[in-house]
């Protein structure tokens, strides 16, 4: 066997009276406890490792029956805190060959990571520099592409008749925010392959608007030529241009791998402090956000990875009456900050429509008046009348 791998997730049993309420979600406090502890606890079998973000975790093991040890052990441990692994959830298969009629590899945080037989050419070699006969290759997992593309897809069939620059302005976060977050692992084949299928979709949105064009015209209408590239969908308006983010066009860089026993939402400010090169905006407060929100954004729900440009955002914007409390704060990776940013257009628009109604009844009631004959009748000045000993005829 060559690293196996056992793929968790956690599970509460049937509660007793001080569990957590049955079918809902465990409190992260609680789990984060809990699965700290195992952590430990598996680090002790030798030849083991976990990786473990939130609540989801791998046990990689090179021994298949060691590995059933680490389930067994937490197991157990779980079981302390009334916890359980979800049979469902809870797989155990080879990187490299099929086991038990499940497929090689696994996913985890929306990555696929599986092995492949190679010849000597394309292998890895371990710590020792020896050839191992294959190689490690990590993809955005096929779920995690077709939940992206579907919301493509939605987003343009909600905006059949809107104009061309919603659609850019709506689909660029959400592009943007995906390339992003896979941008570390090779999948350069993914994004042509999401690029076409976002190209075909649009090109429907744009043929069905105009169905007495010809092909070319509608083309010519809705796409245009930038640096050798004759199918970019967007607009130029006068030394302005106005495009769809490219899923191709995003640079594939290098991850900075966080030191091994840490992870991101963990909250260790000192740290992070020491990290602050490569998060120049991470403060005290910042560690505390990432830990409530269990490393995810909360506008797109992506899990924050090393190097993102993390916002700290108002939930209730201050101009509506948003205090800076922990509890009105929020992070938000910088792109979906942008895009929440908008949101809070209208709701401050409608704040503040509301506020000046509350001034103009105060303004009103401030007002020295009575009621005379069952009209609101303003007073002469120097007879005033408290609001509330105004009579209700
Ligand atoms: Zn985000």
């Amino acid at each position: 066997m060559r690293a196996d791998i056992c793929d968790f997730e956690k599970h509460q049993k049937t509660p007793n009276q001080q569990g957590t309420p049955q079918g809902g979600v465990i409190s992260p406090l609680l789990s984060n406890i809990a699965l700290h502890g195992m952590e430990n606890r598996i680090k002790q079998i030798k030849g083991a490792s976990l990786i473990r973000y939130a609540d989801d975790f791998v046990i990689l093991h090179e021994n298949l029956a060691a590995l059933k040890v680490c389930q067994n052990v937490i197991s157990e441990w779980l079981s302390h805190y009334d916890l359980e692994l979800k049979p469902s959830k809870t797989k155990v298969v080879h990187t490299l060959n099929e086991l038990d009629k499940n497929q090689p590899g696994f996913n985890f945080l929306g990555f696929n990571i599986r092995q492949y037989k190679v010849g000597k050419y394309q292998s890895g070699k371990n710590g020792q520099g020896k050839l191992l006969g294959f190689k490690t290759v990590i993809r955005p997992s096929s779920d995690s592409v077709r939940r992206h593309y579907n919301k493509i897809s939605e987003t343009i069939g909600r905006l059949k008749a809107a104009p061309q620059e919603k659609i850019i302005s709506e689909l660029n976060p959400i592009i943007r925010g995906w390339c992003n977050y896979y941008r570390t692992v090779c999948s350069q084949e993914t994004y042509s392959k999401l690029g076409s299928l976002t190209h075909k979709r649009l090109r429907r949105w744009a043929d069905r608007r105009h169905p007495n064009k010809g092909k070319y015209w509608v083309g010519n209408k809705y796409w245009t030529a930038i640096g050798g590239d004759n199918w970019v969908f967007g607009k130029e308006y006068k030394d302005d241009k106005i495009t769809l983010e490219r899923h191709t066009k995003t640079a594939i860089s290098r991850h900075v791998k966080v030191r091994g026993n840490k992870t991101p939402y963990d909250g260790d400010t000192i740290y992070w402090a020491k990290r602050k090169g490569s998060h120049p905006e991470l403060k005290p407060s910042t560690a505390k956000l990432l830990k409530k929100q269990n490393g995810k954004c909360n506008w797109c729900n992506l899990n924050f990875l090393d190097g993102d440009l993390i916002d700290t955002d108002h939930i209730t914007p201050k101009q509506a009456g948003g205090n800076n409390s922990q509890d009105n704060l929020q992070l938000l990776h910088k792109h979906c900050h942008d895009a929440k940013t908008k949101s809070d257009l209208l709701v401050i628009k409608l704040y503040k429509a509301k506020k000046s109604g509350e001034k103009t009844q105060k303004w009103f009631n401030n007002l020295d008046w009575n009621w005379v004959d069952d009209i609101p009748t303003l007073l002469k000045v120097g007879t005033q009348t408290e609001p509330e000993k105004r009579g209700a005829q």
